[in-house]
């Protein structure tokens, strides 16, 4: 019989985490490390992954610098191949890097900005599940968690690039999901609503911005990125065993929310009661 400390440890696990230099990715490095797993770190910017590293080997695990960019298909295959070598294998995928650097009318998109956003958000994470679901399926397990977003449940004005992506994501992570539970594989996702992180710092520092955006966020705060590591841990471990094809939200109810802050206004209530 499993313990409480099996059911939500990782211990002897190895992870490949995209986007580990900051943000989400950086919290769940740090999450799975101190649940016990060793991790191969892959982003852009060596430096702040090899503090990640220095911090994580603080912990009593193992970790390991990847300067990757994950958009070059030559990096990752390196990557891949060393976390391997370096560790002997590898159980679980993170696909966490992500995120877009423009915003819309979706008329004036350029097939160029579609390419942009889906080579990043999605075929990235295509090309990982196809290196690694070979991995995985040929050792009978394995376990890969992929970072959506609200934005790829609901739809988002002026950002259809970003939020065709994230929805790909999640339906990629059903089919796969169906296609290789029998083979001991699970895929789940996970779909954050509004954390503060560099890729949200514009409206999060703009007082008036994070104002309007809190009012249709019923835990009225910003998430943090510590707010998603207990779900990354579940979702990739034992407790989880029986859970494939699940995108699990962490958005303070802001998708449960429905109408928003109009449907108050339309009831005669400014605010939600206490
Ligand atoms: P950040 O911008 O803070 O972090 C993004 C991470 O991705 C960084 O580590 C960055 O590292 C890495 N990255 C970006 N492009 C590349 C690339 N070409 N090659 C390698 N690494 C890359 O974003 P968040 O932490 O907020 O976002 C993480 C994920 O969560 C994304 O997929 C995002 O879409 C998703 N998400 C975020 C939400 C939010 O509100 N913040 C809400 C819902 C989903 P580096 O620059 O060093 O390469």
């Amino acid at each position: 019989m499993s313990t409480t400390s099996d059911l939500f440890g990782l211990t002897g696990r190895t992870a490949l985490i995209t986007g580990a230099s900051r943000g989400i990715g950086r919290a769940i490095a740090l999450g799975y490390a101190g649940a016990g797993a060793d991790i191969a770190l892959l982003a852009r910017s060596t430096t702040a992954l090899e503090e990640l590293a220095g911090e994580i080997e603080g912990l009593g695990r193992r970790a390991l610098v990847l300067t990757c960019d994950v958009t070059d298909r030559d990096q990752l295959r390196h990557s891949i191949v060393s976390t391997i070598t370096e560790f002997g294998q590898i159980d679980i995928l993170v696909n966490n890097a992500g995120g877009f650097s423009h915003a819309g009318p979706f008329v004036d998109l350029q097939p160029q900005d579609w390419s942009e956003v889906m080579q990043l958000n999605f075929e990235t994470v295509v090309f990982l599940c196809r290196e690694l679901g070979r991995h995985f399926l040929k050792r009978g397990s394995g376990s890969v968690l992929n970072i959506s977003s609200i934005a790829g449940t609901a739809g988002v004005p002026m950002l259809s690039t970003y939020a065709a992506a994230k929805a790909a994501i999640v339906s990629l992570t059903r089919s796969l999901a169906a296609e290789w539970s029998s083979h001991g594989v699970r895929v789940n996702a996970l779909t954050p609503g509004w954390i503060s992180t560099e890729l949200t710092k514009t409206f999060a520092s703009d007082p008036e911005a994070s104002a309007g955006l809190l009012s249709a966020v019923p835990a009225g705060r910003w998430g943090e990125p510590e707010d998603v590591v207990g779900a990354a841990i579940f979702l990739a471990g034992d407790s989880a065993r029986l859970i494939s094809g699940t995108c699990l939200t962490i958005d303070g109810a802001t998708t449960a929310y429905a109408g928003g802050p109009a449907m108050l206004q339309f009831l005669g209530l400014g605010r939600i009661p206490a």
